[in-house]
């Protein structure tokens, strides 16, 4: 157990349920967890208010799954919440922290899915049901959810539920479960309606309300960008490329795990970045904030715990790639710019679901927040042309290019040359490690990136999504010129791959490596401008030149002895492990 896992322990949390919250990398419980676990564990009733991203789903995810008993399997636990989307994310938050609970089993139910599969699982047994109201009751009706053995109901954004229109659904509801259960409502707001309900079902319920302190934050400009979860990274990608005063950036994110992530993203994308997280030693740490202090490194993805006290001037930018939990929170995390005297810039990538935290912050901070549209893929483009033209223009007035002269006047010197065509000429190799141009497939546009999904989020919400493999297609193999004497591993090549195309990793299968080439499956039909992002795509600073390859092909890259390595399917990029190192950045 580490040092982080202890704040989560004093909350009253079982080994079981701290090994899951290490595995999912949370540093430390956020304020409205703090505040909830422990009324929670003791079996009060609660009434919160909580808005979405401040991490009230393990609030009360954590203390239900502490207090369960695993072997009852009929319905201890019913969630309600307003939408099939939320009632799928909830339940996938119960998985993730009930890994090691062996047996434990939830039920997403909602309107639009299969009533038969619901009933079936229904009947095999379940400890937690999370659902809309509607179908829930249908469930009811039908006796086929069963509530005598209901232990504690949970409301979920309830202040939404009865926006919707819920309100008597959920009244029904609340008086078909048996007396002495655990009552627990969240709501982002606590009108009038939400207290009716609180006073008419719940008995003496703790109210918990995470006061936001007003504090001033000085010399930092603040803006917002909407971004829903699966662009994040593209987006924050095009801001590095596009701010315009930008020397030295750190990136909050939630957990240790994305710290590595996205750090892991950066590097491949030829960044000096480190991860930074609590996980680090004292002397690691030191050394990454030596190396971003002497410009070794220009970015440096974080956690709140692990960037606390961080002051390093250079710092122009601090960007909220994930929202903070609370203001308290936000207030540190900007404080990190703006730093001896100089001004700073902070940006926040909000999705459309956490919205309402901005004005939870504006208060706190009593501040603006100002939108910001994400720069447009033209927008990157401009900006890679003016760099390139400083560049061209500053080799001009302060290197020696006597020897180049004659080169380009050589080159002249063949009949019909044309000085304006060989100057494009050598622009155009010059671009060709970074490319001054977008191609037209490299991710969606800035409208789609704001826009959230309306389907229910994959597996992998962190994921960017794109082009889904045709279901139950075969895959195709392909060739690709990076090799083991490039020391490539499967992990960047599925890295690279997904981060380019948006395939999920899932879709990415069998990669086997050879000395100077490789193969990988993918996905069949293939659009041609994924195709074509993929040829030149960078690993291992060597174009892929990805080319599908024939049956006969396929059968002769086999190996004579062993069996190659087989990437892990579904774990691109590989958390943990990565030791912060200072590479130069590739441009
Ligand atoms: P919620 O407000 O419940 O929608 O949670 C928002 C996000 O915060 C989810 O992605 C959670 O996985 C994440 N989260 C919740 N609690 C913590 C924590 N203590 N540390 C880091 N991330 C967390």
């Amino acid at each position: 157990m580490t040092a982080s896992t202890d704040s989560f322990r004093a909350l009253g949390l079982s080994d079981a349920l701290l090994a899951a919250l290490a595995d999912v990398g949370y540093e430390r419980p956020s304020a409205i967890q703090a505040a909830c676990i422990p009324p929670l564990l003791e079996g009060h009733d609660l009434l919160g208010e909580a808005q979405t991203g401040t991490g009230k789903t393990a609030a009360f995810a954590l203390p239900v799954l502490q207090r369960l008993d695993l072997a009852q399997r009929d319905p201890q636990v019913l969630v309600l919440t307003p939408t099939r989307e939320l009632a799928i994310q909830v339940a996938e938050a119960f998985q993730r922290y009930a890994r090691q609970l062996p047996g434990f089993h939830v039920l997403p139910v909602y309107g639009g899915q299969g009533m038969v599969a619901q009933l079936r699982q229904l009947q095999r047994g379940t400890h937690v049901v999370v659902g809309t109201p509607g179908r829930v009751m249908d469930h009811i009706n039908r006796k086929t959810l069963r509530l005598e053995g209901l232990r504690t109901l949970v409301l979920d954004e309830a202040d939404e539920m009865l926006r919707m229109g819920f309100v008597e659904d959920v009244d029904w509801i609340l008086e078909h479960t048996p007396a002495g259960r655990q009552v627990v409502l969240f709501s982002a707001t606590m009108a009038e309606p939400i207290r009716r309900i609180a006073r008419r079902h719940m008995r003496e319920p703790q109210e918990i309300r995470i006061q936001a302190r007003t504090t001033t934050v000085a010399a930092t400009v603040q803006k917002y960008c909407q971004v829903a979860a699966p662009h994040k990274l593209d987006a924050l990608t095009r801001v590095l490329e596009t701010e315009a005063s930008l020397d030295a950036a750190i990136i909050f994110v939630r957990t240790k795990t994305a710290t590595v992530e996205i750090a892991d993203k950066l590097e491949a994308r030829g960044y000096a970045v480190a991860a930074l997280s609590g996980d680090l030693t004292q002397t690691l740490r030191e050394r990454v904030i030596d190396q971003l202090k002497q410009g070794k490194l220009d970015l440096i993805v974080a956690t709140d715990v692990a960037a606390r006290g961080l002051d390093v001037p250079r710092i122009s930018h601090v960007i909220n790639f994930d929202v903070p939990y609370d203001t308290e929170a936000y207030v540190h995390r900007i404080g990190r710019t703006g730093r001896a005297g100089r001004s700073g810039t902070a940006i926040l990538f909000v999705t459309p679901r956490e919205r309402r935290l901005l004005g939870m912050i504006e208060r706190a901070t009593r501040q603006k927040i100002e939108p910001m549209a994400l720069p447009s893929r033209a927008a990157v483009a401009d900006r890679r042309v003016a760099l390139f033209r400083e560049q061209v223009e500053q080799a001009i007035t302060s290197e020696d290019l006597g020897f180049f002269r004659e080169v380009v006047r050589s080159l002249a010197d063949r009949e019909g040359a044309d000085l304006e065509e060989i100057a494009a000429a050598l622009a155009f190799l010059a671009q060709r490690e970074r490319p001054l141009q977008l191609p037209p497939a490299q991710g969606p546009d800035v409208a789609d990136l704001a826009r959230s999904q309306r389907t229910p989020p994959s597996r992998a919400p962190s994921r960017p999504v794109g082009p889904s493999p045709a279901p139950g297609g075969e895959l195709q193999r392909y060739r690709i010129e990076v090799g083991r004497h490039h020391q490539v591993s499967p992990k960047d090549i599925v890295g690279a791959i997904a981060n380019e195309t948006g395939l999920s990793g899932r879709s990415i299968g069998r990669i086997d490596l050879f000395d100077d080439y490789s193969t990988v499956e993918l996905p069949p039909q293939l659009p041609a401008e994924i195709l074509e992002v993929l040829r030149r795509t960078r690993v291992r600073q060597r174009p892929l030149g990805l080319r599908a390859m024939s049956a006969d092909e396929a059968a002769m890259a086999v190996k004579p002895m062993g069996r190659p390595k087989r990437a892990s399917a579904g774990k691109p990029v590989m958390p943990g492990g990565r030791k912060p190192g200072a590479k130069k950045k590739a441009r």
